[in-house]
């Protein structure tokens, strides 16, 4: 069996055991900063669906311990590995070994599949770019939002006024 885990996409086949989707529909991008929406995860693997509006970032970071696999859904963008930029455009798949720093940019738009294998186990991952937030903005799925300044993720305004990151989980 499956571990599930509350939140995941993959909760919804314990009842419907066959799911079709749109990532348009899921990835509900927000010009604050990149959204990602986790398909099934396990200490073995982490599969989710990651999406840019125009022109975001993923600031670059380092998993020591997983390797990833992206497959462009939609749009173009770049990864960056160090000083070499890989051009992103619909259907390329990209592969990266574990402990090689890494970042996306965004053209128009950018939606990914990525799959991490194993998972990065909590803490591990080393920020190796220093990033910046956006002014906070009334969000178009509620609340209030802004940039990440650490993965650049998009981030929802909290109780006590702080900012919590739906990707790193950071508070600031
Ligand atoms: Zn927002
Ligand atoms: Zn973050």
């Amino acid at each position: 069996m499956i571990e599930r885990t509350v939140g995941d996409l993959d909760e919804v086949l314990n009842n419907l055991g066959v799911f079709r989707c749109s990532p348009d529909d899921l990835l509900a991008t927000c010009p604050s900063g990149f959204r990602r929406v986790p398909i099934t995860q396990g200490a073995g693997y982490y599969i989710s669906l990651q999406g840019f509006g125009p022109n975001q970032v993923a600031f670059a970071h380092t998993h020591p311990d997983s390797e990833e696999w992206v497959v462009v859904l939609r749009g173009s963008g770049q990864a960056l590995f160090g000083g070499n930029p890989v051009p992103l455009s619909a259907g390329v798949v990209v592969g990266r070994g574990a402990a090689h720093p890494h970042g996306f940019l965004s053209g128009d738009s950018l939606h990914m599949l990525s799959i991490q294998l194993p998972r990065p186990s909590e803490g591990s991952t080393t920020w190796d770019q220093a990033g910046d937030t956006t002014e906070p903005i009334g969000c178009s799925f509620g609340g209030t939002c802004r940039r990440c300044p650490r993965c650049g993720g998009h981030s929802k305004r909290i109780a006590g006024g702080s900012f919590s990151c739906e990707n790193c989980k950071l508070d600031f």
